[in-house]
């Protein structure tokens, strides 16, 4: 991955490598203890859970990420004064850097839950903390260190599969293709891979995956955890949308303890927005997954435990047995107990009914564009079919990356569904041709790659172009169907009910089931929008809060 012309390490510096005052270390000395370390003893590993925070009180240290073919590069040194630690140390998760003292080193090592109850106690401080634990990620995100290696063609299914998944989860990797790098066939050679085995993903610890799917990968780099069965959590919230990240962040904020669980990546639809440009206080806009990475890092900050990508598959029916404790069931044989339940797991992109769509989905279909779609598509025609606004964004965002745009839409006009900014933005477009009333009619390719799309126009006259990507945005259905048998009541479209709609005496967003809660665009009626998901997800905490004390009361543990 070649790296950028300038780095964030040059233009943000100060801001990433803040050195503390005396005053301020002696003030956070009570969240740590002090540690001595030998020269050239390690003080953290690649692929090892880390400490904490590391504040030197004496000596230095190196630190140095590994580049694409494992030789170790300096990042920086860190003198008295200045903290060894990035985003990961916040959560506990493996170190993504290695840090060796280079002479005698005295450290003042702050746990992670310490670290999180320091960033609480110590605003201004922490705020410092929190801006240089984010920037020094985002400098390895650059550069891919410490993350895992994928081997593979960068435009083979499961390599944009695998990257998307790392990308979206705001993790460094770095790619290597076998066609261009030396490297990648030397490890190819090494490990006696099969060219049909390919991608194969080299961990930072060492292992080796064959075209792993997410979980395993997230399992190997660290990402994800085993639950503790015996824990019972305040509250489990489901899906990692906005929705979710809001609960989790007002939730976490006021003392709940929070565990927040998503099949795929934290952000939701939002992660995947190339630019959000109606969510307040962003007047220049702000692409979704920067959005929902502040609010993943806030929710850290404030101790909420997320489990991603792990997918819930079942919430266990009504049980007077286990009153109080609600039980959902994970993929993977975990369970999850909790004495509430926040629904936000939001909805899933329709697919039009054109044959062989399936064929192309892991390659030339797309769901959302964001910079690595626009990226493979660059220079090259493209088709996208809808009519909403997020079809309105994505064609806007597409048309500065492409040659050329075809919107498709099935009705007469956008007027009906799309807002008049983004219509006006379109019109001015001039790579961007909008044909209304007009179908998919078929899809042609080889091995899984697009090669032409064909339509039909009102007059049922069929168009066929040298079309090799295909963005679908038709609309979404709801993430519900591992609420059957739940008791949890859903509408005609499987949206969930709540309120006066769910049954008498039960809150504004308490599902039929007491002490379940839907919120965001999983809930019927619903504005499917980031703002309103954000709002519910606030405001389901006060009826949380309401819900528990109840509950405690009543099984007489209310606290005194
Ligand atoms: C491309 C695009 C652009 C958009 N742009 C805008 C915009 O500019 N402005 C705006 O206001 N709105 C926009 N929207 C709409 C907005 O993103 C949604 O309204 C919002 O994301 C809904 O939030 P949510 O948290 O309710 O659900 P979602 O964002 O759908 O999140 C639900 C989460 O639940 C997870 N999940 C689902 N089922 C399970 C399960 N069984 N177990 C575990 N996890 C599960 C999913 O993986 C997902 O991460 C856009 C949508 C899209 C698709």
């Amino acid at each position: 991955m070649a790296a950028p012309t300038q780095s964030i390490i040059d233009t943000r510096r100060h801001q990433m490598f803040p050195k503390l005052e005396h005053q301020e270390i002696e003030r956070v000395r009570r969240f740590g203890e002090v540690r001595r370390y030998a020269a050239g003893e390690a003080l953290a590993k690649v692929g090892e859970i880390g400490h904490g925070l590391s504040i030197i009180l004496a000596g230095k240290i190196d630190i140095t990420q590994h580049d694409e073919s494992g030789r170790r590069a300096p990042i920086v040194t860190h003198g008295i004064g200045e903290f060894m630690g990035e985003l990961a140390q916040l959560a506990g998760r493996p170190v993504l850097v290695d840090a060796h003292a280079t002479e005698p080193v005295e450290a003042l090592i702050i746990p992670p839950d310490r670290l999180r109850a320091l960033m609480v106690a110590e605003a201004e401080l922490g705020e410092r903390i929190m801006r240089a634990l984010i920037l020094r990620r985002m400098g390895l995100l650059e550069t891919g260190a410490g993350g895992p290696v994928i081997v593979g063609r960068a435009e083979n299914g499961d390599v944009l599969r695998l990257e998307g998944f790392l990308r979206r989860n705001g993790h460094p990797h770095q790619l290597l293709n076998p066609e261009t790098d030396p490297e990648a066939r030397a490890l190819i050679e090494r490990f006696h891979v099969d060219p049909g085995q390919l991608p194969i993903v080299l961990c930072p610890g060492g292992q080796l995956l064959r075209n792993p799917g997410e979980t395993e990968l997230a399992r190997c780099i660290g990402l994800v955890r085993p639950i503790d069965p015996a824990r019972l959590y305040d509250v489990v919230v489901v899906g990692a949308g906005p929705a979710g990240l809001a609960t989790a962040v007002y939730a976490g904020s006021e003392g709940l303890s929070v565990l927040v669980l998503d099949c795929r990546a934290f952000g939701g639809q939002a992660g995947a927005s190339a630019r959000i440009e109606n969510y307040l206080g962003f007047p220049t806009g702000i692409t979704g997954i920067a959005l929902m990475a502040r609010a993943y890092n806030q929710a850290q900050k404030f101790g909420v435990e997320m489990a991603i990508p792990d997918e819930v598959i079942g919430l266990a029916p009504a049980d007077d047995s286990a009153a109080g404790r609600f039980v959902l069931q994970l993929s993977n044989d975990e369970r999850v107990s909790a004495r509430a339940v926040v629904i936000a797991s939001g909805a899933r992109y329709r697919r039009p009914p054109v044959a062989s769509l399936e064929a192309f989905e892991s390659t030339s279909v797309h769901y959302w564009a964001s910079p690595l779609e626009g990226k493979l598509c660059a220079g090259q025609e493209v088709a996208l079919v809808g009519a909403g606004n997020s079809a309105g964004q994505a064609v806007v965002y597409l048309a500065s990356q492409v040659a050329k745009v075809w919107l498709l839409a099935r009705g007469p006009s956008l007027e009906a569904s799309m807002s008049r900014y983004l219509i006006d933005r379109i019109r001015g477009l001039s790579n961007v041709e909008v044909l209304m009333q007009a179908q998919i009619s078929g899809l042609e390719g080889h091995d899984g790659m697009l090669e032409a799309v064909r339509w039909r126009g009102p007059a049922g006259d069929e168009v066929r172009r040298p079309i090799r990507h295909l963005f679908l945005f038709i609309g979404a259905e709801p993430n519900t169907h591992w609420l059957a048998g739940s008791g949890v009541g859903v509408d005609s479209k499987g949206f969930v009910l709540t309120g006066a709609d769910a049954g008498p005496s039960r809150g504004p967003l308490e599902t039929s089931r007491q002490g379940v809660f839907a919120i965001g665009d999983v809930r019927a009626s619903s504005v499917k929008r980031v703002a309103a998901a954000v709002g519910e997800g606030a405001q389901v905490v006060a009826a949380l809060h309401a819900f528990l004390s109840a509950s405690a009361i009543q099984s007489g543990t209310a606290k005194r």
